[in-house]
């Protein structure tokens, strides 16, 4: 076993320790395996992959090891509405796709409440999410397979969704080394930089401005891997698109956790009584709250990526033909948010709360469920 293996083996076990919250295993690659990379990555540097929990992200120093650990989940989400976005774009069809926008919202909130606790609630509200995906979800991704245009579109997202997370990671090493490749950006981008930088530290403190400088660092550096390859105004797009998409996400995961503590008391010791045919009362309460650091930081991502295309004089938003996103239809998402549990059909939501029950005490089946929601593109 040469060294690289050892170091990946290593990183396996502590990493299959500290994340047990990962519903896949989790996969780790060397930089020299990341094709196009090379003279912007350390040396000896690490990427773990893992799908699920709490969506962080973080980097990791074990000896002498350096590694990103991301985790896919959130930006698994991000190229979902993606697509969701590109396809109607692409169909015309405007009137379901608030609607299958809204149940992506709900799958994720639901999940982030049923990794929190499982109760009838959160059980039921993930169920509620099951048939659509099979209903509205697939056809989506099989259309877009189909198109060499809308294929590429697909696989530029993908790889910025995850690019925008893992970067951040890096940025937050490089930051505190001498490195060529932040000074040669400084030097670049210096002038776009630093005055937004001293805005957000003036007004937000220290902690804070360093996020945001991590978050220039990976746009930048995304940019800059993607555009020999790709239209300088659909990368900007894409990062704006999925921007966005990050504040509305973390919200969700802060509805999540605003709800579990406003029914705990009554979730942790729920009971369901299995010879009843009475009918039920729920006293569940939900909150669909924004986080609001992350809403302020997805606009600052969103702003510093205006500012990049003033300087490169790249035409985004509605201005770029390719891929028209009008700066309307980011703000609607947010209404979109805020209306997606109300039930579309009231008996949908009575069943799958009457489902729910059935699944107390069975933990195992409902994780079967969440796992194989995972594949809903797939054959059953
Ligand atoms: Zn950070």
């Amino acid at each position: 076993m040469n060294q690289i293996q050892k170091n990946k083996k290593k990183l396996l076990d502590y990493v299959s320790v500290v994340r047990k919250d990962s519903i896949f295993p989790p996969v780790v690659s060397h930089s020299s395996e990341f094709p196009g990379m090379g003279g912007y990555m350390l040396e000896d540097f690490y990427h773990v992959s893992v799908y699920g929990g709490i969506p962080d992200s973080n980097f990791l120093k074990l000896g002498e090891i350096n590694a990103v650990v991301e985790n896919t989940y959130l930006p698994s989400f991000c190229n979902d509405i993606f697509s969701c976005w590109l396809y109607h774009m692409n169909q015309g069809r405007t009137t379901d796709f608030q609607n299958v926008l809204s149940y992506n919202f709900k799958k994720y909130y639901a999940e982030q409440l049923y990794w929190r606790c499982s109760s009838n609630f959160s059980r039921a509200i993930f169920l509620e999410t099951l048939l659509y995906e099979q209903d509205q979800m697939v056809p989506i991704v099989n259309e877009l397979s189909k198109s060499v245009k809308t294929r590429s579109y697909s696989e530029l997202s993908v790889s910025i969704a995850t690019s925008l997370i893992s970067l951040h990671e890096l940025a937050h090493l490089y930051l505190n080394s001498e490195n060529k490749l932040w000074a040669s950006l400084n030097q670049e981008y210096g002038q776009i930089i630093a005055p937004m930088y001293d805005d957000v530290k003036s007004n937000y403190g220290d902690a804070f401005a360093t996020e945001i400088r991590c978050d220039m660092f990976a746009i930048l550096m995304s940019v800059k891997l993607l555009e020999r390859d790709w239209d300088m105004a659909d990368i900007l797009n894409i990062i704006i698109y999925h921007s966005n998409s990050f504040g509305l996400f973390y919200s969700l995961g802060r509805s999540a956790k605003v709800t579990y503590d406003q029914n705990r008391k009554n979730w942790e010791s729920e009971k369901v009584d299995f010879t009843s045919i009475d009918p039920y009362d729920s006293n569940d309460v939900y909150s669909i709250v924004p986080d609001k650091t992350m809403v302020l930081r997805s606009q600052l991502m969103i702003s510093f990526c205006e500012r990049i295309a003033q300087k490169s004089k790249a035409k985004i938003y509605d201005q770029n033909p390719q891929l028209p996103l009008s700066k309307q239809l980011l703000i609607q998402y947010v209404g979109v948010v805020d209306r997606m549990m109300e039930p579309k059909n009231p008996m949908a939501r009575n069943m799958a709360l009457l489902c729910a029950r059935a699944f107390h005490d069975h933990p195992k089946g409902m994780d079967y469920l969440l796992l194989r929601s995972k594949k809903f593109n797939r054959r059953n």
